[in-house]
């Protein structure tokens, strides 16, 4: 499911416990990952879970899911299958701006129906998609909403003509729909390019990852739009709405000088903002090097040491992914953001 599948690997889905447009109703990575077999930092291999639902012991599968390799490599692993629906439809609803969306899905949301997705992109992703892949946007759009349900024919149905309903409340552009693959596929093809696309706004972008409540929406968005106004850098927001995960994008020059470290300012900002709305550091994309620093917006030193342990109790002496996700210093200060993504190297901002 994340966006990136074409690059990613499963290993990397369970370092980071990914997620992506649809774990609105399917749930993130650990909650498809039934077993893995596992090298540990001594070279021994042993697995952790197994083929069933649950497992006896202590639930090490999923310690070790969202761990960013810090804890165990994961060599073979068990997922859980799916079946394939009986009918997806997607239904692609324009707005004015990105107030109104939201509100659109704070209505379908209380409404009780949970969409397999619910994607939003605001006007700069408009933009650059329509530019990139056509897609054929009405004019003044402000703001694009992508629902997908999924599920037995007669409850598709009803949900879908339930959401036109919520959405025409909110005096929408556009409403259109699509059952069959190809049809939706074009419905996507604007929210699937567009990361590709914002190459056309800017050379270089800076996607930033957190979550909020979902009823903190509209006022996040507006404080992200006062930083992108002050600090002078377009910010292009992409969400997977319907969980609350935010993808900021800032729009920059890496070749200007002074523009990196403007933009990691600005997405620690961004993270600040979400965490004070009673957010998280990250949806999916996790810590990394990159936040290292913004961990004690949400973690005190007591909780990052005690999180630490894990690490001796899986005695790792630090040789998997050493120096990732708690920052290495006393004052948490001495990894600077910059200096970690600058080891990452250049053009290494998504
Ligand atoms: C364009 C784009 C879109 C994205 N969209 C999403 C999205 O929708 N949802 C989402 O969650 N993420 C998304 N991501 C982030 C990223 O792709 C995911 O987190 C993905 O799961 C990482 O997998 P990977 O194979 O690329 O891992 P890598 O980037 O290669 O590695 C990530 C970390 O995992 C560790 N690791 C890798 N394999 C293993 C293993 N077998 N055992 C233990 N540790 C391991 C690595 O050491 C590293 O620390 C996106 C990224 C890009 C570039």
């Amino acid at each position: 499911d994340p966006s990136s599948q074409r690059a990613c690997t499963i290993g990397g889905n369970i370092a980071e416990n990914s997620g992506g447009p649809h774990c609105l109703a399917y749930g993130v990575t650990t909650n498809h990952v039934l077993g893995m077999e596992v090298v540990l930092a001594d070279g021994s291999i042993t697995w952790f879970g197994g083929k069933g639902r649950d497992y006896p012991g202590n639930d090490l599968r999923g310690i070790t899911v969202g761990s960013e390799g810090t804890l165990a490599i994961a060599t073979k692993i068990v997922v859980r299958l799916l079946r394939i629906p009986e009918t997806t439809k997607t239904m692609l609803v324009v707005f004015d701006d990105v107030e109104t969306a939201s509100s659109a899905v704070t209505g379908i949301i209380g409404a009780g129906i949970v969409p397999a997705a619910i994607e939003m992109m605001d006007h700069f992703c408009i933009e650059a998609a329509e530019a990139a892949v056509n897609a054929g946007y009405p004019e003044g759009a402000g703001a694009v909403l992508l629902v997908e349900l999924d599920g037995l024919n007669e409850s598709v149905e009803e949900e879908s003509e339930e959401i036109e309903s919520i959405c025409r409340e909110f005096s929408p552009l556009e409403i259109r729909e699509a059952t069959d693959p190809e049809e939706r596929e074009k419905l996507w093809a604007g929210r699937k390019g567009v990361l590709g696309a914002l190459g056309r706004l800017a050379p270089n972008y800076y996607l930033v990852d957190g979550t909020i409540p979902r009823t903190k929406l509209v006022d996040v968005l507006r404080q992200i739009n006062e930083l992108s106004e002050r600090s002078g850098y377009k910010i292009a927001n992409l969400l997977h709405a319907g969980d609350g995960n935010l993808h900021p994008s800032i729009l920059f020059d890496e070749r200007k000088p002074g523009d990196t470290e403007n933009i990691l300012a600005i997405g620690a900002e961004i993270l600040k903002i979400c965490v004070d709305a009673g957010g998280v550091l990250s949806g999916e994309h996790g810590i990394g090097l990159e936040k290292q620093e913004q961990m004690p917006f949400m973690f005190t030193e007591e909780d990052m040491a005690a999180m630490t342990l894990l690490k001796i109790a899986f005695n790792t002496k630090d040789s998997l992914n050493p120096g990732k996700i708690f920052p290495t210093g006393a004052a948490c200060g001495d990894i600077s953001q910059a200096r970690a993504i600058a080891r990452v190297g250049p053009g290494a901002y998504i």
